[in-house]
């Protein structure tokens, strides 16, 4: 999934951004409100980690700007107000969770997938198409029953084909979901990926929708 992180401290911020990217999230890495609004305004993102403390622009106007364009996407707020005024107004503003600082990696991790999970509707979060099982919480990805080894691209690869089965995505969209900021994208990565999937769980898992992009076959209902 790809990340938008706000965060002002340059330490809190690098550490966030490593363990994110740990997490399988392709991180893009702002410091300051007017830099996230940009952002916001110019990229897909599948969650927003904001800190309300920021330059030129506050969090939380950051947060009801967002909102006022009535805009969905699930954000998280990393604070270190901590009053229960505070919370009260991060939530009023639109937050969908509140982490106040210090806080763990892990269960600022957890909490991100728990609302990635609500904005997609899934009240199961194993993911499952053609075979293969993704659990988001493990990471752990079977096919036909036995567990596939996948390096963080190849399972963030699969995972977005996976959120929406039986949809084809077009190169630039899976990208989307690979790089941040700043990554390098080699011209052919993305096949390279959906080679390396194919091998590892079965030729036919995805299939190639020429000139259209890459699918994998819902479950029939039966
Ligand atoms: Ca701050």
């Amino acid at each position: 999934m790809r990340i938008l992180l706000v965060e002002d401290d340059a330490l809190l911020g690098d550490a966030l951004q490593a363990g994110l990217k740990q997490a399988g999230h392709a991180v893009d890495w702002t410091r300051d409100g007017v830099s996230a609004e940009t952002a916001l305004a110019t990229e897909e993102y599948a969650a927003v980690v904001l800190d309300l403390g920021l330059p030129r622009k506050d969090g939380l106007d950051v947060l009801r700007n967002l909102r006022a364009r009535k805009r969905a996407l699930p954000v998280l707020i990393l604070t270190a107000r901590d009053t229960v005024e505070d919370r009260i107004r991060g939530l009023d503003a639109g937050a969908d969770d509140y982490l106040v600082k210090p806080f763990d990696l892990g269960e600022l991790n957890a909490r991100l997938r728990a609302l990635l999970r609500r904005a997609g509707g899934r009240p199961a979060p194993v993911l499952a198409a053609s075979g293969i099982t993704l659990d988001p919480a493990s990471r752990i990805v079977e096919y036909r029953g036995k567990p596939v080894e996948l390096s963080s691209k190849e399972y963030a690869l699969l995972q977005a084909l996976m959120q929406q089965p039986g949809r084809a995505l077009s190169r630039a969209q899976l990208e989307q979901h690979l790089y941040a900021w700043g990554d390098e994208i080699g011209s052919n990565t993305v096949e390279v990926y959906i080679h390396h999937l194919r091998r590892k769980l079965d030729a036919e898992a995805i299939r190639t929708l020429r000139g259209i992009g890459y699918v994998i076959a819902r479950d029939s209902v039966t």
